[in-house]
């Protein structure tokens, strides 16, 4: 049963969202009241009301003027970019999201995430503020091959003990440090936190091999919702105890209906506290389940066991490839790095799996294709005779300019608009 200020907390928002913003006064108009009973009967919040209740359509979606406020983007594409605002506000007290890595106010940390508009860069410096230690706002551009052995010397420079990023950038610096050897070693990184992405039990087990005895632990966040898990020390890779200012359910990604108790759905997060622009139950269109198993810390509330994406798994003819099987796989390749690209695309008519991998070395090793296709093959429940495994050189795999995430899932074979 949910407790009975979380039950307050519903009702509260739901009230607030109807009564300030035109958008949720038109989407809850059947609603006069709710409660955490009824909560799950309310519409979704979905991209396409974000879409229209933003610039250029309106501010439908705000329950005030855009005034000290931040915008930020997300998702989308260059042309179509889609706008969250986030009040000074919303920033406050977010020092709580730094318990995982046990933060502490000596800490010097280097902010590399994709400075912009980009959600996560200005969020995390404005909690790190609060923090009270050392921030480098070095930005994901810094690790560029350009950029590198400048942006080493001033992490050395600041005995940078820290890193905040998305998984990609974070291992690309891995992969760097590990090709000059023994620098790894004196990097001297002690903390890392990643976000943004989902970042895969072997991807982390890569980070702990390069920086070794550092402690590694991600967030689960969405720009639209804000931060919504973390991880004690205890929990494993993609396990997040939930913050109390986020409201979860799990939902039948077809249906919309709830599914039952401990079931895996489409995660929808309503945001206990955000006013400016308020988000009742958001379709964040990433899967996982609710537990309420407890854990050896002193956390009492639930934990999600997060699986990524809806779209992070390719079905290829039948047979469902998720990502983790892929990484899984690279694991027993040293020469291979976690940076990594799953294409289903279509061949002689026929679907294919195509999976390029970056090397960490500086000659390509094109012959370990034969023995990464075998592996993928033994992590998947029926064997697949059209993958294509291709290795390619280090930081060749295109990422995305803003974001400095690669596309790790690509389904060519769907129009995509
Ligand atoms: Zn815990």
């Amino acid at each position: 049963m949910k407790n009975k200020s979380t039950g307050k907390r519903l009702e509260k928002i739901f009230e607030f969202a109807k009564n300030n913003s035109a958008f949720y006064k038109k989407h809850f108009k059947k609603f006069n009241t709710v409660s955490a009973l009824n909560f799950y009967k309310l519409p979704f919040l979905e991209s396409k009301h974000l879409y229209k209740n933003t610039p250029p359509n309106g501010i439908g979606l705000l329950s005030g003027p855009a005034k000290n406020c931040y915008v930020l983007i997300t998702g989308g594409t260059a042309k179509k970019p889609k706008y969250v605002f986030r009040s000074m506000e919303d920033f406050k007290e977010k020092s709580k999201y730094f318990k995982g890595i046990k933060l502490k106010p000596s800490d010097r940390v280097a902010n590399l995430f994709s400075a912009g508009m980009w959600g996560g860069f200005i969020s995390w410096n404005k909690s790190l503020e609060e923090a009270g230690c050392l921030i480098a706002p070095l930005g994901h551009v810094s690790l560029e091959p350009e950029n590198i052995e400048a942006t080493l010397k001033i992490m050395k420079d600041l005995k940078i003990n820290t890193l905040f990023g998305v998984p990609t950038t974070i291992i690309r610096f891995a992969q760097y440090l590990e090709k000059k050897g023994n620098k790894a070693k004196k990097s001297k990184i002690e903390k890392i936190l990643t976000g943004g992405e989902l970042i895969t039990k072997d991807m982390q087990k890569y980070l702990s091999k390069v920086f070794k005895g550092a402690l590694i632990r991600s967030l689960y966040a969405t720009t639209e919702t804000a931060v919504i898990g973390f991880q004690c020390e205890r929990l494993k890779t993609n396990r997040y105890h939930i913050f109390d200012n986020q409201y979860l359910e799990i939902v039948d990604p077809q249906t919309g209906k709830p599914t039952e108790k401990g079931r895996t759905g489409e995660i929808v997060v309503t945001n206990l506290d955000k006013r400016l622009m308020p988000v009742v139950r958001f379709k964040t269109g990433d899967i996982g389940r609710l537990t309420e198993k407890k854990c050896k810390c002193d956390y009492c509330g639930k934990t999600l066991e997060l699986f990524g994406r809806l779209d992070s798994t390719l079905c290829i003819e039948g047979t469902n490839v998720p990502l983790n099987a892929v990484s899984e796989a690279i694991t027993s390749f040293p020469r291979l790095s976690q940076n990594f690209q799953m294409v289903a695309r279509k061949k002689n008519k026929k679907d294919q799996l195509l999976v390029k991998i970056e090397t960490n070395s500086k000659k390509v090793p094109t012959a370990l294709a034969r023995k990464v296709k075998s592996k993928i093959n033994k992590n998947i429940s029926e064997s697949l005779s059209n993958i294509e495994v291709e290795i390619v050189a280090e930081n060749s795999l295109p990422k995305n300019k803003t974001s400095g995430k690669i596309a790790r899932v690509a389904d060519k074979r769907r129009k995509v608009f």
